[in-house]
């Protein structure tokens, strides 16, 4: 046969029906696929055989994908719900100080966060804009998502705070930047490699493939140890469309009143004997959340036909 023995690899990125895959040794192979393989992202631990005769451009094959711990979906036009990357451990949910602080959209990352199983961690970012009391007025906003088991940093890729605690999340693991244009993804995974981020930008200048990688997925080890997925894509996934449902499962504090409201198809809003209402009027769960809660339910009415 013109193949090796099977061996383990992980998938780095994929560029239509070419995948490279990383081998037990840290080399790169670029492989296709089996056509019996009906998915293959960045993230996935596949099976894979090498060439007995490699050319330099295909190397490899991949037999199959193993089992994924997590999936992120991407809605696609032709394909429904369309796989972008996979065996995610921690979704970085980042904000910003800077233009404004929203509340609103980190609820909305964090019910998508719940819907994917990834565990997330709550970044704000820009810490430097702010002096010492404004930073206590953001820890303290922290805590009430670190009381719901959600923990949370206020850093600034700009001076390095925070840094080493944020390094202290992902040096195991794979995890993934998510959040809105602006907040400081970029700048917060090339501080953290920054002899990668040098290099990026040398090759981007050199092959012109700036415009390309920007829309591939793409893992890279971190020098201490985990990796990161950027996956443009998916950076503000948050964004698509929920159901009613989805967004109300979303919020883990509702849970455990959920199956006590006098009706079963209790919309929670107004309707009598409501048991989440009870719970805010009691303090068990917070006015802001539940005020957030409302927000998302009403904005995707509003901006539903936008989401595909
Ligand atoms: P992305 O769109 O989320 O990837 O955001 P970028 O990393 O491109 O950053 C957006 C802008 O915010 C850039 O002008 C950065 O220089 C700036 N920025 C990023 N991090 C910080 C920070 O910690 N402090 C300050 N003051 N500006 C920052
Ligand atoms: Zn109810």
């Amino acid at each position: 046969t013109l193949l090796e023995a099977p061996e383990p690899g992980l998938v780095i990125s994929r560029f239509g029906q070419h995948v490279d895959v990383e081998d037990r040794h840290g080399q790169i192979i670029r492989c296709n696929m089996r056509r019996t393989i009906s998915s293959v992202v960045t993230g996935d631990q596949v099976s894979w055989c090498r060439s007995k005769q490699p050319t330099g451009s295909i190397d490899g094959v991949i037999e199959a994908v193993e089992e994924r711990r997590s999936v992120l979906l991407r809605p696609d036009f032709y394909d429904g719900l369309k796989p972008v990357a996979a065996n995610i451990d921690l979704m970085i949910i980042v904000s910003a100080i800077l233009p404004a602080l929203s509340l609103n959209i980190i609820d909305r990352y964090l019910v998508a966060a719940e819907m994917t199983g990834i565990k997330p961690l709550l970044v704000i970012n820009k810490a430097d804009l702010i002096d010492a009391d404004a930073q206590h007025a953001i820890e303290q906003q922290l805590d009430v998502y670190r009381n719901l088991g959600y923990p949370g940093l206020l850093v600034s890729a700009s001076t390095g705070q925070g840094m080493d605690a944020l390094l202290h999340y992902i040096h195991s693991g794979t995890s993934i930047f998510v959040g809105q244009s602006g907040v400081g993804k970029s700048s917060l995974m090339n501080n953290l490699m920054p002899e990668l981020a040098a290099v990026t930008q040398e090759v981007s200048a050199v092959s012109g493939l700036g415009q390309h990688t920007t829309t591939v997925s793409r893992l890279y080890h971190l020098p201490e140890g985990g990796a990161l997925i950027d996956s443009p894509g998916i950076r503000e996934f948050a964004l698509w469309h929920l159901s009613a449902e989805e967004v109300t499962a979303g919020f883990v504090e509702f849970r455990p009143w959920l199956g006590r409201c006098k009706f079963r198809d209790c919309k929670h809003i107004t309707d009598p004997g409501c048991a989440l209402q009870h719970a805010i009027a009691e303090n068990q769960i917070s006015q802001t959340r539940y005020d957030s809660y409302l927000k998302i339910l009403t904005s995707m009415t509003q901006d539903k036909p936008n989401h595909f």
